[in-house]
């Protein structure tokens, strides 16, 4: 394309909301440009890392649900169609106890959208998963059709797709945009003018930086650490196909089985210290004696497992956890896209969906995603 070309849409990051938006617009049919400042999946981006979970529940939270189990058909479509094997089927293993509120609410949105699901006693699951060691009274919910997926390639793959399709990618940082009403071009920091109808900001932790006033107090980047352990030479007992994927909801602690040769991930999932996308130090170390700790109690064969990989990413929280899907209040042909808020990921397909609508058909968004409902103090309750 020219330098002269007016897109349908532009979009700002590559991460997974942008890469899905672009592609999802690209085959609708729409003329898409899509920009990042440091390249898709990049090691500063939410979306980067080697695998993210992709479950259905979420306690009473049924739109998330629902969309969630949207975009496993999107993402297994993808797979189909590109050979490309982002999506892992580990199933997903919930652990809780049985008196809490929030897995009598995950088991009723569950059923009620036809998720297939099982119920574990604290007796089956140590048969079944006999790594496992649990506590009085807890038992799990296995989603058997939930999994994990490949987290950069998988962005990457999009963005391939997307151009495959005739999007146009380049490199390039936009600046924040001025004035008001609608703008008719945006301004990179290495000096291009990129023309287009629409401007979608998916931007990540860096939507707080680029829109100072307006979320600088509305998305919090927290600080992530995730380790990968090392399981014994041999042992296929921590691996996909046999350990699941699993979330404890009492210690907020999640992870993943040993997908590629990787590791047994873990990772806390209580916010971290507050962060600049651009300059945090990425080197872990704060979280390992809590992650260790627990990995000795939980899986008590791994408590001498090296730490093999680890990694420091952040979330774009939002207060609640609700992601931001709105326009930008002073100008009508831009969109702000994000507050993924440590959940985000296995929604892109379904959210590339939703924005790609807004955008072509029109209409409003859904008042959870509005600017509206964003709050200056962080509350979180979408988990
Ligand atoms: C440790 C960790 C574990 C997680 N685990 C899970 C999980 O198991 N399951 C799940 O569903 N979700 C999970 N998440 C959440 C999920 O990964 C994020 O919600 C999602 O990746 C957010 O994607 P994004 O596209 O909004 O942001 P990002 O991936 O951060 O992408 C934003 C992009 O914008 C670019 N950019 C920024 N500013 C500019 C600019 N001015 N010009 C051009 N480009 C710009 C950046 O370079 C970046 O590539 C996890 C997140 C983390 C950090």
């Amino acid at each position: 394309m020219s330098p002269d070309t007016t897109y349908d849409v532009m979009v700002i990051g590559a991460g997974v909301f942008g890469a899905w938006t672009a592609y999802t617009l690209t085959r609708s049919g729409a003329r898409v440009l899509l920009v990042d400042a440091y390249g898709p999946g990049n090691s500063r981006s939410s979306s980067s890392g080697e695998t993210r979970i992709i479950r259905m529940g979420y306690g009473a939270d049924e739109i998330y649900t629902r969309w969630s189990h949207h975009a496993l058909q999107l993402w297994q479509q993808f797979d189909q169609e590109t050979g490309a094997r982002i999506f892992h089927r580990t199933g997903v293993l919930w652990l809780g106890r049985e008196d809490t509120q929030n897995v009598a609410a995950t088991l009723a949105t569950l059923s009620k959208v036809g998720v297939p699901h099982k119920t574990f006693s604290r007796a089956e699951i140590e048969k079944r998963f006999p790594q496992i060691a649990c506590a009085e009274g807890e038992i799990a919910i296995y989603e058997p059709e939930s999994g994990a997926l490949m987290a950069r390639r998988s962005v990457q793959k999009v963005v391939e797709e997307f151009q495959r399709l005739g999007g146009t990618y380049q490199i390039a940082e936009a600046e924040t945009p001025i004035g008001n009403g609608s703008i008719a071009s945006l301004a990179s920091f290495s000096g291009d003018s990129f023309r287009a109808r629409n401007y979608v900001f998916a931007c990540g932790a860096w939507l707080a930086k680029l829109f100072p006033e307006l979320l600088g107090r509305r998305i919090f980047p927290s600080r992530q650490e995730i380790y990968f352990f090392g399981v014994p030479s041999g042992d296929r007992n921590y691996s996909a196909g046999n350990f699941p994927t699993w979330l404890d909801t009492n210690s907020e602690m999640y992870g993943i089985p040993d997908i590629e040769g990787r590791g047994f991930k873990v990772a806390s999932d209580i916010h971290g210290a507050a962060v600049d996308p651009d300059a945090v130090e990425r080197v872990a170390g704060e979280t390992l004696p809590l992650v260790r700790d627990y990995v000795r109690r939980r899986f008590p064969a791994l408590r001498n497992a090296p730490v093999i990989e680890s990694r420091v990413c952040q979330y774009e929280n939002s207060s609640n956890g609700d992601f931001l899907i709105d326009r930008h209040p002073n100008f009508e042909n831009i969109w702000l896209v994000g507050g993924g808020s440590g959940h985000g990921f296995k929604h892109g397909p379904a959210l590339g969906e939703y924005v790609s609508r807004l955008i072509l058909e029109g209409g409003e968004t859904d008042h959870r995603f509005s600017l509206a409902s964003k709050q200056t103090i962080q509350k979180r309750t979408v988990h």
